[in-house]
């Protein structure tokens, strides 16, 4: 009785309702419909935390709507500024769950990093993220509050607004693929935070499946694909994805998102010592490469607790990097930033738990 007495009383995320439900709601109140643009644009574009600062809104409407809707925001504790000026944040969700965000900052530029899911079910075998099982899926509002944190702190400590976003953080976008999509058109509508598309990369494990609809669905962004190795055998050992769906079905979703959005793919590649530095792992991600175009980030990688794996030969590197240039292929060396903090790539959630 009591359990039903209490879900009978919950109350509803507003930020759940679109805008066409909130014009439909002032409607069945006997408000009119473009009350509801209003309320809108003060949950969105404002990022409003209270319904009492919506104060083109009467008295009797906000009472209302505290009556019948929560807004739930995420709390973000600053957790640590790296040496080199990358700041990771414990954002804390409404249900008490913790996932991270990583402001990274670069000359006139910052790039905010952000989760879409508590915790990962990949399990790659490099990546502190899969230490924590995953446990659910971030809501649009959830992802879209990470960025207007990383813009403020923007803001507030580089003098800038954000400028670019990469889903990096914990997760993979693409098997919470409703509500990430959700969030991004909320963060490039005009009634959001209005950013480009361009300046969003979404980066996946790469689901040859997930990879065809976001094709099919015509999106705007940029995707990045963590590769890290172009020989199955290894790739699986590195990534049990790989196991359900190799690189050949891979690259045939790549070149079906090429097709359709004529956007060249990112690859993400960590080289290992003993483990993909050798000749053969070269080639093949040369002969890789050649079938899509692409251009490829070499990152460093960064130690987690208890890892068996150790970076690569600078040496090893170089090579690569001197094989796929001689190849006309994009390489860019990434060196990794706020590694004193643990905010680097593969890195969250290493000692924050
Ligand atoms: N699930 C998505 C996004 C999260 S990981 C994906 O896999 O792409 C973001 C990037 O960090 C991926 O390229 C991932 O392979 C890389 N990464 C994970 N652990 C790492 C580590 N310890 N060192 C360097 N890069 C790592």
């Amino acid at each position: 009785m009591v359990l039903f007495y209490f879900l009978m009383n919950q109350k509803k995320d507003i930020r759940a309702l679109t805008k066409q439900e909130l014009r439909d709601f002032f409607v069945a109140q006997n408000d009119q419909a473009f009350r509801g643009n209003q309320v809108y644009e003060w949950l969105w574009h404002k990022s409003a935390h209270n319904f009492e600062d919506m104060t083109n809104i009467s008295k009797i409407t906000r009472q209302m709507l505290i009556d019948n809707f929560v807004i739930n925001h995420i709390e973000v504790d600053q957790m640590q500024q790296s040496s080199d000026g990358t700041i990771k944040n414990a954002v804390r969700l409404h249900d008490g769950l913790v996932v991270e965000s990583v402001l990274i900052p670069s000359k006139n530029r910052t790039t905010a990093c952000i989760s879409s899911q508590v915790g990962c079910s990949l399990n790659c075998s490099f990546c502190a993220t899969a230490r924590l099982k995953k446990m659910r899926n971030l809501n649009p509002d959830e992802i879209y509050d990470q960025v207007v944190s990383i813009d403020k702190q923007s803001r507030f400590y580089k003098n800038h607004k954000l400028s670019n976003i990469v889903f990096m953080g914990m997760g993979e976008p693409l098997l919470n693929y409703n509500n990430v999509i959700e969030a991004i058109e909320k963060i490039t509508m005009d009634e959001g935070l209005g950013m480009s598309p361009r300046r969003i990369t979404l980066s996946t494990v790469g689901l040859p499946k997930m990879i065809k609809k976001l094709a099919d669905d015509d999106v705007k962004f940029n995707l990045a694909v963590s590769l890290h190795s172009a020989i199955d055998e290894v790739r699986s050992k590195m990534m049990p994805i790989n196991e359900k769906s190799n690189l050949s079905e891979l690259l045939e979703s790549l070149q079906y998102w090429y097709a359709k959005t004529k956007k060249r793919i990112t690859f993400e590649y960590v080289v290992w010592k003993n483990i993909n530095d050798k000749q053969k792992d070269i080639e093949a991600l040369v002969n890789y490469c050649k079938k899509i175009p692409s251009k490829v980030n070499l990152i460093e990688y960064n130690a987690i607790d208890d890892s068996e794996f150790q970076q690569a030969d600078p040496k090893a590197i170089e090579y690569y990097v001197r094989e796929l240039e001689k190849n006309n292929i994009i390489v860019n060396v990434r060196k990794s930033r706020g590694k004193d903090i643990d905010a680097a790539c593969g890195q969250l959630a290493n000692k924050t738990t």
